[in-house]
């Protein structure tokens, strides 16, 4: 089995049922999934997958910026050009179902133009700003008529808490994850932070949650850029990444270990009002805090209360100076 099918199947596909993890019907559907996405592109083909060919071409989307009606002519293009029996996707709407099918997708929360507010809970269903008035809809800047459905601005979500259920569902990271509980410095250098005094003031000060090492530590880092790479324009980008410390010092800061939580997009910065962004994120921190969730272990193989702790951001000043503000 493919190593990242593996992973989805250890998720999956558990001995027995436990408590946050999906149902039935639910498994049914990922299996078909699994065993849908790894069929060959064509019969006899054995570079591409169902699912490698779709990276691949959302790959080049992003790089080449397509539009989605160039991306769905050119599927239908290739898929002329292929054997009939070909197990190519006619259009990116399919794509994108599959990926939401692996719950690999993202909420989509509308905000305000002017980052006043983000429309959920009680805004929900409104369609103005309570703060400034400004339509939830894009305004045509021609005839000023509001596009109906069109958010003027949108914030990308990707929810942690799934995650983290995935990475203690897969043994060897739910191993890796108590790696910091036998790893502490003996000879006073630093090596990880678990030997900093950060680490061990959450311990004196939270003894419980120093009892169970399986606990999350994170730290929060944001800093914005310009994904056009052109400095007339003022488009900005804010990521928002995780750092997971418990795993070991060369997993916790590499590529495959950060986590991307928050993408926040527009024509300006979001300046001090960033922290109408990092709403959703903190919800699920203060759930992670307060309550903790019901997490599968693979590692002991049982279900325990995770929670986790914010131990630190890390930041250049101008962004340090946006997130305290
Ligand atoms: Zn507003």
């Amino acid at each position: 089995m493919p190593e990242a099918n593996r992973l989805y199947h250890d998720f999956y596909f558990q001995d027995d049922e436990v408590e946050g993890y999906p149902c039935e019907s639910k498994k049914a559907e990922i299996e078909n999934f699994v065993r849908e996405v790894e069929t060959p592109l064509f019969l006899g083909c054995t570079k591409y997958t169902k699912m490698s060919t779709i990276v691949a071409l959302l790959k080049y989307k992003a790089t080449n910026s397509l539009t989605d009606s160039a991306f769905d002519e050119m599927l239908q293009i290739f898929g002329d050009m292929l054997p009939e029996n070909t197990t190519l996707l006619g259009s990116l709407y399919s794509t994108k179902k599959i990926f939401k099918a692996f719950e690999l997708g993202y909420e989509k929360i509308h905000a305000c133009v002017n980052d006043c507010c983000l429309f959920r809970h009680d805004l929900e269903m409104v369609e103005e700003c309570p703060k400034c008035g400004s339509s939830r809809w894009k305004v045509n800047q021609r005839n000023s008529k509001i596009e109906k459905g069109v958010p003027a601005k949108v914030l990308r979500y990707f929810p942690i808490i799934p995650r983290l259920r995935r990475m203690y569902a897969i043994t060897e990271t739910a191993e890796q994850l108590r790696w910091h509980s036998t790893h502490k410095s003996q000879d006073g250098k630093m090596r990880h932070p678990v030997d900093s005094l950060a680490w061990d003031r959450i311990n004196k000060k939270w003894p419980s949650f120093e009892l169970d090492p399986r606990n999350i530590r994170f730290g929060l880092s944001t800093d914005g850029f310009n994904p056009f790479q052109d400095l007339s324009s003022r488009y900005s980008c804010w990521p928002v990444v995780l750092v997971t410390y418990n795993l070991p010092p060369w997993l916790c800061m590499s590529k495959e270990s950060l986590m991307l939580t928050l993408l926040i997009s527009g024509p300006k910065q979001p300046g001090n009002d960033i922290d109408i962004y990092l709403a959703p994120l903190i919800d699920d921190l203060k759930d992670l805090w307060n309550n903790g969730v019901k997490v599968y272990d693979a590692f002991s193989k049982e279900t325990f209360n995770l929670k986790a702790v914010l131990m630190w951001t890390v930041n250049d000043f101008p962004a340090y100076e946006n997130l305290s503000g």
